[in-house]
C-alpha cells in the first residue's frame, strides 16, 4: 500500500486515482485516518489502494473507495419482501404468521447472500452480523421491522431492514469491514400484533417485556410466549434484558417518514432529533340515555356533548403547546357512543385520548390538564366522569453523536436535510436504552402510511440507504 502523492483536493484526487488507473483512493491523513483500517483490508483483499495526504470529507472517500451502496439490488430486495403479502389483503405481513415466516426464511438467504452470519435471539429478532476489525469493539446495530398492519404498505419497516443489509452488502462487496462489528436487524413484531403488544423484538432485546405481556392472548386464545416460542425465541429468557444497557456502540434505523413534511419540503433527509412518547388515556362521561323528542333541552345530560367539549379543548390545547422545540399532538381518535340511537340523548360516551411528545414532562402536564378539564366541564354539565391509564411510553432523544453523523453524510452527499421530530413510535426508542441511537427519515409520497398506497421512489431509498452507509462509517471511525 502506497501513498499517493496527488491527493491534493477532492477533484483532484479523482482525477489522480482515475490517471494512476487506481481503483480506490484513501483521502485522509495515513495512520490516523478513519478509513485506514479500511484501506488495509482492501490491500489485503488484492485491490488497489492508495493513501492521500490530506484530509478529504469521509463520505466522498467512501464514494472515492467504491463504497457505494447497489441501489438497484436494494429495490429489487424491496419488491421482492413486499411480494409476501396475503393475496386478498396487500400489503399484509402480520408478525407470527406463516407467511411472515417465509418471507424471513427468504430474509436469511439473503442476509447470508451479503456473507453475514445470521441468528435468531432469545426475542425472536433475526440477525445477521459481520465481524469488525477490531473484534473487541461492541456492534454497532442498524435495521427495522418485517411485520405489517393489516392492508400496510410496502416500505414501512422493510425500508429500514433491506438498507441495513445493503450497507453490510456493499462492505462486504468491497472485502471491507468497518471496525466495530455490524449486525442488522428485523425485530419482532413492531407492530401491535394479535397479542396486542407493540415492538415485541426490541422491547425484549432491552428487557421491557413484561411477564404481563408475554400472558397476553389472541383471539385463538394462544400465549405471546407461545408466539414467540414458535418464532425461535427463547421466552423463557426475556425476565431480563438480552442486552444490558452500554452493550451497543450505537443504533441506525432508516424509515420513511410516515409523514408529509419531507416531502412538502422538497427535502431527501430527515434527521430524527427525538422519538416521542405516547401517553393513552381510557375516558368515560356518563350522562343519561332520554327521549330525544321528549327531554327538553336544559334537563338533559347529554354525555356527547359533555365529550366534544374535551375533544375541542384537546384539540386547542396541542396546538397550542407546539413550538419550535416543543412537538406535541393530542388525538381523540376512538369513541364510542352508547346507546348511539339517532331519537337516544347519548348516555355515555368511551373514549380514548392519546397524547404524544418529545418532552416528558409536557406530556405529563397534558395528561394531568386534560383530566382537570374534563373533570371540571362534566361537573358543570352534571354529567360523571373517569379515566383510566391505558400505556405510557417515554420519548428518546437521538444521541447527538448519531445525529452528527448523518448530518455529515447528507453534507457530503449533497443531500438536503432537517432536524425533526418522530411523532411514530420506532424499533430505535427502545435501543437509545443501549446505547447511541438515532434515525434517518426518508420521504414518501404525499406523506401516506399504513395504507396500500404508500410509496417511496427507487431514488429516495438508495440516497437514504447511501446516507445511511456513511454515516455508519463516519461513526464506527469516530467511536474507537
Ligand atoms: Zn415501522
Amino acid at each position: 500500500m502506497k501513498a499517493h502523492p496527488y491527493a491534493l483536493s477532492k477533484t483532484r484526487c479523482h482525477y489522480a486515482a482515475t490517471r494512476a488507473g487506481l481503483e480506490f483512493v484513501i483521502t485522509r491523513r495515513p495512520f490516523k485516518t478513519p478509513f485506514y483500517s479500511v484501506a488495509q483490508s482492501l490491500d489485503a483483499a488484492g485491490m488497489p489502494v492508495a493513501i492521500g495526504y490530506n484530509a478529504l470529507l469521509l463520505a466522498r472517500v467512501g464514494e472515492v473507495i467504491g463504497m457505494a451502496i447497489n441501489g438497484q439490488r436494494l429495490w429489487r430486495r424491496i419488491e421482492q419482501l413486499a411480494a409476501f403479502t396475503e393475496s386478498q389483503r396487500p400489503y399484509t405481513r402480520r408478525a407470527f404468521t406463516e407467511l411472515h415466516r417465509q418471507s424471513r426464511v427468504w430474509l436469511r438467504s439473503q442476509f447470508e447472500e451479503a456473507g453475514l452470519s445470521v441468528a435468531t435471539d432469545a426475542g425472536g429478532n433475526l440477525i445477521g452480523r459481520l465481524g469488525g476489525a477490531n473484534p473487541s469493539l461492541k456492534p454497532i446495530l442498524t435495521g427495522s421491522h418485517s411485520d405489517t398492519v393489516p392492508q400496510g404498505g410496502r416500505f414501512d419497516g422493510i425500508a429500514g431492514v433491506l438498507a441495513g443489509l445493503e450497507v453490510a452488502h456493499a462492505l462486504s462487496d468491497c472485502g471491507a469491514r468497518m471496525q466495530h462489528p455490524l449486525e442488522v436487524v428485523d425485530f419482532l413484531s413492531e407492530e401491535p400484533s394479535d397479542y396486542g403488544v407493540s415492538c415485541v423484538g426490541s422491547r425484549a432485546m432491552v428487557g421491557r417485556l413484561t411477564p404481563e405481556m408475554l400472558q397476553q392472548t389472541a383471539a385463538d386464545n394462544s400465549k405471546l410466549r407461545d408466539a414467540i416460542n414458535g418464532v425461535g425465541g427463547q421466552p423463557a429468557r426475556l425476565n431480563r434484558p438480552l442486552r444490558p444497557a452500554g452493550s451497543i456502540a450505537g443504533f441506525f434505523e432508516l424509515h420513511i417518514e410516515q409523514g408529509p413534511v419531507l416531502e412538502a419540503e422538497g427535502l431527501d433527509i430527515g434527521i430524527v432529533t427525538d422519538i416521542v412518547g405516547i401517553r393513552r388515556l381510557g375516558l368515560v362521561v356518563k350522562g343519561a340515555a332520554d327521549h330525544a323528542g321528549t327531554t327538553p333541552m336544559g334537563l338533559r345530560r347529554d354525555a356527547l356533548v359533555g365529550a366534544a367539549k374535551i375533544v375541542s379543548w384537546v384539540n386547542d390545547y396541542a396546538c397550542s403547546g407546539s413550538d419550535e422545540q416543543t412537538y406535541l399532538v393530542g388525538t381523540v381518535g376512538k369513541l364510542e357512543v352508547i346507546p348511539n340511537g339517532a331519537n337516544v340523548v347519548p348516555g355515555e360516551v368511551r373514549m380514548t385520548l392519546e397524547m404524544r411528545g418529545n418532552s416528558e414532562t409536557k406530556v405529563d402536564e397534558f395528561a394531568v390538564e386534560a383530566v382537570a378539564f374534563a373533570k371540571a366541564v362534566c361537573g358543570e354539565m352534571g354529567l360523571d366522569f373517569s379515566h383510566a391509564l391505558l400505556s405510557a411510553s417515554t420519548p428518546m432523544s437521538c444521541h447527538p453523536f448519531v445525529q452528527t453523523a448523518i448530518e455529515q453524510a447528507c453534507r457530503e452527499r449533497g443531500a438536503a436535510y432537517r432536524s425533526m421530530a418522530s411523532g411514530a413510535g420506532h424499533d430505535a426508542a427502545y435501543m437509545g436504552r443501549l446505547g447511541p441511537s438515532g434515525m434517518i427519515f426518508i420521504p414518501c409520497l404525499s406523506g401516506r402510511s399504513h395504507c396500500p398506497e404508500e410509496w417511496a421512489s427507487a431514488e429516495q431509498l438508495a440516497l437514504g440507504a447511501q446516507i445511511l452507509l456513511d454515516a455508519m462509517l463516519i461513526f464506527d471511525q469516530s467511536r474507537c
